[in-house]
């Protein structure tokens, strides 16, 4: 890229982007610093999130796992840390339960085993400088805005969904943290802010010959909502005239492409094929239709079409199963059959303006009272958290923050022993802590580093997943006039950096307002899953996640530019004009590895890794969820109360 491209897309511009590097904030642009606290200290006695001023929601640039947050998991996973970490400085503390990582499953295992034992001492550790885990705030405040007025976006887990109904435990959870989705949904939604925008595609030049819009989305993506236009749309863009004509064949198709077979027989061939595979050899497209597709999967999977299986494809409404007409039913990853088939728990699906990200701070709330003012889900989403009483002496729930366990050991014999030892890294330096319990509520990979005395077997069945990784970006815009020009509220784009881009959802509740007007300043939201289609799912995710690794913030933010001035331009957006602040939420171990009936076997019950991967071993139990191999937000609530009863019970 040259230099000069680099200025017309706005490299050298002065916006917000703060990146987080080892408990040091180092700023660089100066537009809205002046606004926010100052997070850079000198004395290293003081913890981080101790010091005044501490606010990790309003950072911005590399995000999610920041800088300073992984690298000594990965010196624990090449096996140098413990030739240079030398003996742990003993606290001198103790607890009735440590909990290894502060996101949700570890935050409700806190809350599970207080309302058991009310007087339990607990200490959570989570190696990030924010607690909550993949469910974590981005808080963007927009120049000009009125004082006090923010733009709150997910960094992370977005919503209140789950292919099955939330269990006991899970909604009763919810209604003690006082969330009633379906009551929120009915006050909060804000409906017809878009109203007039579609979806669309942006086919690139490199992948389709030329940069077009296509208005309009195929179904798939927004199920139901434009198939019939979605011939009319391909008018002028570059697809040859053969490709066109068979994608709205295979759009509008009623054919029943695998005949004389029973619905069941054919939900077990689609559940052993891929939807590319079925696209290819069963609906007979052209070749070049797929690349259409490809990418159509990543949000939801973190692969493309040629690593999901068709019957999950059918269940997300994809085209070419109309004829088929498949019976209501489970499949392999959707858990619920589709829209028009049955009922979906729809009835249970909310998204706060940060996501779920306000769960972990209602249940922040709830553990330090002190941390945070209000009562309510509505009041929490304004509120603002005071870090410095997150790890109080006197508070009987303490959460430390920026502290990487790196080991818990038994001390003494497991059958006997009272006690587990817990070491952890925080600014450079080495501490342990006793815990009569342990609840390694972090990822499963990591826990044989954490256990080397772990039986092999179950070590084995902790590897065994390889979590997908993913990055949600978040773009502050001065204003969002050029997606109306456009008529657009989000695009597919298959073959660019960030296969999805849209404007944030909106939402009105307490005191939070959304953006109204066009003229407003915005979050655009864009989604990137880098994958390397033709290996196994895992290996898909394991290449993704180098990938990830080895991206800098700035290759982050050139394409980041280019793809916005290349889809929006034409509607008359400059990023270099009107991109205000980015943060780049990466997540290298991002969702729960779920088994994939193309590359995974079908286990018999009790058999599966994740379930010999999470007994419990002596005073140590594992939640989080990789314990259930499902990537939702009831099953880590479910993982937590499963891994809490455990102890509680042995
Ligand atoms: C981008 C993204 C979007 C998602 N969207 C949704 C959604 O819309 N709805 C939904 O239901 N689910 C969603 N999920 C799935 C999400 O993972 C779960 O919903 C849930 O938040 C998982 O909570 P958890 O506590 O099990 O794990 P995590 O949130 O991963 O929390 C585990 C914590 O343990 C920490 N940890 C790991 N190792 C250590 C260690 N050695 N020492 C200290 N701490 C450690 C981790 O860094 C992390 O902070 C999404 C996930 C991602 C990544």
């Amino acid at each position: 890229m040259s230099k000069s491209r680099d200025k017309e897309l706005g490299m050298d511009r002065s916006i917000t982007r703060r990146d987080f590097l080892n408990g040091v904030a180092v700023t660089v642009g100066t537009a809205t610093s002046s606004m926010l606290p100052s997070l850079a200290f000198a004395d290293t006695d003081i913890a981080p999130q101790d010091k005044p001023g501490y606010y990790p929601p309003i950072l911005t640039g590399m995000r999610g796992s920041h800088p300073g947050s992984f690298e000594g998991a990965h010196k624990l996973r090449d096996g140098i840390f413990w030739k240079s970490a030398g003996k742990p400085n003993d606290t001198g503390e103790s607890y009735d339960l440590v909990i290894v990582g502060g996101g949700i499953s570890g935050l409700a295992a806190a809350h599970f085993w207080r309302k058991q034992k009310p007087d339990a001492r607990i200490l959570i550790l989570d190696n990030h400088d924010d607690f909550g885990g993949h469910a974590k705030r981005n808080e963007f405040h927009p120049e000009g805005r009125p004082s006090g007025r923010m733009l709150l976006c997910n960094g992370g887990t977005w919503a209140i969904e789950s292919p099955v109904p939330y269990s006991k435990v899970a909604r009763g959870l919810m209604d003690e943290l006082g969330i009633d989705p379906s009551a929120l949904a009915a006050k909060c939604n804000v409906r017809g802010l878009y109203k007039g925008l579609t979806s669309g595609i942006f086919l690139n030049k490199e992948t389709f010959g030329a940069d077009f819009l296509v208005k309009g989305a195929p179904s798939g993506m927004f199920p139901g909502e434009i198939d019939n236009q979605a011939g009319n749309n391909l008018e002028g863009s570059p697809l040859a005239p053969e490709v066109r004509k068979d994608m709205i064949r295979l759009e509008s198709t009623t054919e029943d492409f695998l005949p004389g077979l029973t619905s069941d027989e054919k939900k077990d061939r689609l559940t052993h094929i891929s939807y590319k595979d079925f696209l290819l050899k069963i609906v007979k497209v052209n070749p070049k239709v797929i690349p259409i597709y490809q990418t159509r999967t990543h949000s939801l999977f973190g692969v493309g079409i040629d690593a999901v299986n068709a019957l999950d494809c059918w269940a997300l409404g994809f085209p070419g199963f109309k004829g088929l007409k498949l019976s209501p039913g489970p499949h392999p990853r959707m858990g619920y059959t589709p829209k028009g088939y049955a009922n979906p728990p729809k009835d249970y699906e909310f998204h706060f303006p940060d996501g779920n990200a306000t769960i972990a701070r209602l249940l922040v709330r709830r553990l330090v009272p002190t941390s945070t003012p209000g009562s309510t889900a509505e009041d929490i989403v304004t509120a603002k958290v005071d870090y410095a009483q997150l790890d109080r002496q006197d508070s009987p729930v303490r959460i430390r923050l920026s502290s990487i366990v790196v080991g818990a050991k038994h001390l003494g014999d497991l059958a006997t022993a009272n006690e587990v030892q817990v070491a952890y890294l925080r600014s450079g330096k080495l501490y342990s802590v006793r815990g009569k319990s342990v609840v390694m509520a972090c990822w499963n990979m990591m826990i044989p580093y954490l256990c080397p005395e772990l039986p092999d077997k179950q070590k084995e069945a902790l590897h065994y997943g390889a979590k997908v990784p993913l990055v949600y970006t978040n773009v502050q815009i001065k204003n969002w006039q050029a997606f109306e020009k456009l008529g657009i509220r989000s695009a597919s784009c298959p073959g660019m950096y960030h296969s999805q881009l849209g404007l944030d959802v909106p939402i009105d509740i307490g005191d939070y307002k959304f953006p109204k007007t066009p003229e407003d300043p915005m979050v655009v939201r864009m989604e990137r899953t880098p994958c390397m289609p033709g290996m196994s799912e895992r290996d898909q995710h394991r290449v993704g996640r180098a990938d990830l690794l080895s991206t800098s913030f700035e290759t982050f933010e050139r394409n980041i530019r280019e793809q916005l001035n290349r889809v929006l331009g034409p509607g008359g957006f400059d990023s270099a004009r009107d991109i205000e602040a980015i943060t780049v939420n990466r997540w290298p171990h991002g969702y729960a590895y779920e088994y994939n009936y193309l590359f995974d076997p079908e286990w018999p019950a009790g058999q599966s890794p994740a379930e010999i991967a999470r007994k419990p071993f002596g005073r140590i139990a594992i939640a989080n969820s990789d314990a259930a191999a499902a990537a939702y937000t009831d099953t880590a609530m479910d993982q937590a109360y499963r891994a809490v009863q455990e102890l509680l019970t042995a």
